[in-house]
């Protein structure tokens, strides 16, 4: 690489940048305000894990497994590695291996990068970010109806309005193997109308042909039959029991049959949270049941439901309903001229930080320490309530010039304070024109 060449971030890799942060910050204080509220406990699980256990808990005849994950080899020691394409894993890997659910059932959520290899489109990267909750140990369909309406409270915070809930039930091993059956003999009897990906399909995982978005196959898809036909007993009184505390707590949606896993260790409530305003990729937040799964990885049988919303598409959504951007800000932005000042101003910025102010000290850049004229300017910029600045004069005479820098143009009054009355003064002035002032938090 010659010296000059730019290194770039990997494609479908994505910066967050600062302009962009406050709306995510939004975000993540929401989600885990609301998560918090419902009793969900954060569990941090690392980026990398062993092949084996995404193969198994994801399923090997899946898109992630089958195409897109990132695998390695440590070349330290010659493990097999992937970066997780998703958190479900992790999460239950955690569980089994410290035995979290041995004293009763746990409510658990996570954020994270997820990396999955894809074609990078609009709602499609290569890192991406999801947020997540997994309850394990609840058997009811009272927890799958508690992770629904969580979500809904969600939207409603962020003030996302045309999101919907697609809900519908996948029954147990049972119920599903006697309607693959049937789900086989009807494609064999159209085996001419399937495109080459269904075909594929057809015996390795035939439930996944429902999943298809080829434009040619809706209509066959349609008249397939559809498993909600083949519940019986408890899968059935499962599924009416959640759709009857959704209906009591007037959460709308609509029952897709066609909304399945093709994956085994899925049962019962599956259910996904779709907008038409993101293009393509509409499905916001994906959830369901996986009761054999904690089994299967050698833990006790352990029922567990959870969901994963994809975070980059919700921030796309809260862009396009137009929540406001705030930009980042403080609330003091200290200037100052010559070496004394400059101590001094070292002194104040930490007294007011103490006193919990956001405060922004000027620093000298390879244009030299800044005039006075072009400090004020970048003090004007960064959005400060407050500029304190200080020079030979107010080193000299002991008092700070304290200017306000948010009153309208023509009325910003200027101050001059004692050094000790600075943090004080500037206390008061922001308590008392702003009462819900979310910085200032007093020392008793
Ligand atoms: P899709 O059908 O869109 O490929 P998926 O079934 O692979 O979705 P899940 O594994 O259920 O998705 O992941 C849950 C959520 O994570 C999705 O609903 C979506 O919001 C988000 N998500 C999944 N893959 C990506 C990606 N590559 N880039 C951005 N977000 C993603
Ligand atoms: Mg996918």
């Amino acid at each position: 690489m010659s010296k000059s060449e730019k290194i770039v971030a990997i494609k479908g890799m994505n910066d967050i940048l600062p302009s962009d942060a406050p709306l995510w910050e939004l975000f993540e204080n929401t989600v885990e305000t609301i998560l918090k509220s419902y009793g969900y406990q954060k569990i941090v699980t690392p980026i990398v894990e062993e092949t084996r256990l995404f193969a198994r808990a994801i399923g090997a005849v899946t898109d992630i497994v089958e195409k897109e994950m990132y695998s390695f080899t440590d070349s330290m020691n010659g493990d097999q590695l992937t970066l997780r394409p998703e958190g479900t894993a992790g999460a239950v890997r955690a569980v089994i291996e410290h035995n979290l659910a041995y004293d009763g059932p746990k409510r658990l959520w996570y954020k994270g990068p997820m990396f999955r290899h894809e074609r990078p489109q609009r709602g499609r990267y290569r890192q991406f970010f999801q947020v997540g909750a997994e309850a394990v140990g609840f058997t009811g369909p009272d927890i799958d109806a508690e992770l629904i309406m969580l979500c809904r409270r969600l939207w409603d915070d962020l003030g996302l309005e045309n999101v919907r809930l697609e809900l519908n039930s996948i029954g147990n091993a049972e119920e599903r193997l006697r309607h693959r059956a049937d789900l086989i003999a009807y494609f064999e009897a159209h085996i001419d109308q399937l495109d080459a990906d269904a075909k594929r399909r057809l015996h390795s995982n035939p439930l996944r042909i429902l999943d298809t978005k080829n434009p040619a196959m809706q209509e066959l898809v349609d008249q397939a039959p559809k498993l909600l036909d083949y519940l019986e007993g408890e899968s059935l009184a499962h599924f009416e029991g959640v759709k009857a505390i959704l209906d009591r707590n007037a959460v709308q949606f609509t029952v897709n049959p066609r909304l399945v896993r093709g994956i085994d260790y899925y049962n019962r409530t599956v259910f996904e949270w779709v907008t038409e305003e993101l293009g393509a990729q509409g499905t916001i937040c994906a959830g369901g049941r996986y009761d054999p799964l904690i089994e299967m990885f050698g833990g006790k049988p352990t029922p567990a439901v959870g969901f994963a919303m994809g975070m980059e598409r919700i921030i796309e959504l809260m862009k396009s309903a137009g929540e406001p951007v705030q930009p980042a800000q403080c609330d003091v932005y200290l200037v100052h001229q010559g070496d004394e000042a400059q101590m001094q101003a070292f002194i104040l910025g930490e007294r007011l930080r103490d006193a919990g102010l956001d405060v922004v000290l000027h620093c000298a850049t390879p244009s030299g320490a800044g005039s006075f004229k072009s400090q004020m300017k970048k003090a004007d910029a960064s959005g400060a309530a407050f500029a304190v600045i200080l020079g030979e004069d107010e080193i000299k005479s002991g008092m700070a010039a304290v200017k306000s820098l948010r009153g309208e143009a023509g009325e910003q009054q200027q101050a001059s304070v004692p050094f000790e009355g600075v943090v004080d003064y500037v206390v008061d002035q922001i308590v008392g024109d702003d009462h819900d002032h979310d910085h200032v938090h007093y020392h008793a």
